[in-house]
């Protein structure tokens, strides 16, 4: 049977409306998501002036959300974009890609201090997952070598702990507009027909895919259909 791995990215104090709208929506299916906290999102919301925010979570983990390390702020401010950045971004994010253009130190630099203080918080988390999927393969060793168990891109999950690679493109939406929107929902149904066989399923919801009707139709629609298929699990079912 597959597995399905959903998580809820951009947990963070400004997005947490559309946060917790989705865990209900995933609670709704006896989906329990994993959750992928920033720090300190678009540096202007350090986590440790929203206790509220950081209480959530913490009930969340109680129930048996994984916690995940989102970057450190999200965004890319100050960190210029080469050519090939450029290249790999296409598309793909509004300056969202906080890793993009980091180097091992410097990804390390930043995992290290958010594990820091996620885990100053009582948060505890297993795995790392740069904003849009976006780093160079040197943030995911930088990751490793901070201990956690996990990472992934878009197309695959590295599960260190058990030193395997996962193949599992992730069904994600994008609520940015009405053509995004569309283009999501095509993709929703490609990866029904590709990979309802598949070993493992992700699924990746983000605060904005509520922004479009659209879009909110779909993650529910999709959610129904692959939680009536697959069995709802966490990450540490690849690494036990
Ligand atoms: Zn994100």
């Amino acid at each position: 049977m597959t597995r399905l791995l959903v998580t809820i990215h951009d947990v963070a104090p400004p997005l947490m409306g559309a946060v917790e709208r989705l865990w209900r929506i995933c609670a709704a299916r006896r989906v329990t998501p994993g959750l992928l906290v920033v720090p300190d999102w678009h540096g202007g919301s350090p986590l440790e002036q929203h206790a509220d925010c950081v209480g959530w979570v913490r009930s969340r983990a109680a129930e048996g959300a994984e916690v995940f390390l989102h970057g450190e702020r999200h965004d890319e401010a100050g960190s210029p974009r080469g050519f090939a950045d450029h290249v790999r971004a296409f598309g793909r994010t509004n300056r969202e890609g906080e890793f993009l253009t980091l180097s091992y130190a410097a990804a390390r630099e930043r995992i290290d201090r958010g594990l820091q203080r996620l885990r100053a918080l009582g948060l505890n988390p297993i795995g790392f997952v740069p904003p849009a999927w976006l780093a160079r393969p040197d943030a995911h060793q930088a990751a490793r070598d901070a201990g956690l168990a996990f990472s992934e891109d878009d197309r695959t999950i590295y599960a260190f702990g058990a030193r395997r690679t996962v193949a599992s493109p992730v069904l994600r939406w994008s609520g940015r507009g009405a053509l995004r929107a569309y283009g999501s929902l095509a993709q929703a149904s490609l990866r029904w027909t590709l990979q309802r066989e598949a070993p493992w399923m992700r699924v990746a919801l983000h605060p904005g895919d509520l922004d479009h009707p659209a879009t909110a139709a779909s993650v529910e629609r999709e959610l129904d259909r692959w939680s009536a298929v697959a069995e709802p699990v966490g990450y540490a079912r690849i690494a036990p």
